[in-house]
């Protein structure tokens, strides 16, 4: 699945395509694994909300400031982005229930770019159980 972020830090919930990727499957129990291909992006589950999207990016610029003197930044200045993603992790697993990916009423599935804009790669591993 591609993915083209828009931003150098954003949240994109790609809810509706896993869900669309889960149903064109036709498996009616299994497993759904969600990653990324990057080591500067993430996969998270969480609430679609405009100020928790907001208020998790500014626990990045928090915990995982942009400007530090990181050593990667000798030769790629994106270690911020890296350290992000290795906290955040890089995918997620939902299982599958007639047909459905279980999830709560609150949660969605996020692309988490934290080193764009740029083009992107999300894998979608469906498994039968
Ligand atoms: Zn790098």
């Amino acid at each position: 699945m591609d993915i083209q972020t828009k931003a150098r830090t954003e949240l994109i919930d790609i809810t509706d395509r896993i869900r669309a990727s889960v149903k064109e499957s036709g498996i009616k129990d299994g497993i759904c694994i969600i990653s990324t291909r990057h080591t500067t992006s993430s996969i998270i589950i969480n609430e679609n909300e405009r100020g928790l999207r907001s208020d998790i990016l500014e626990m990045l610029e928090t915990l995982i400031p942009e400007n530090k003197n990181y050593a990667h930044n000798q030769i790629d200045n994106n270690a911020a982005s890296h350290l992000r993603a290795a906290l955040l992790g890089n995918s997620a697993t939902l299982p599958i229930e007639d047909g459905h990916l279980v999830l709560g009423t609150w949660q969605s599935i996020f692309f988490v770019e934290l080193d764009g804009p740029r083009n992107r790669s999300v894998n979608v591993k469906i498994i039968k159980s």
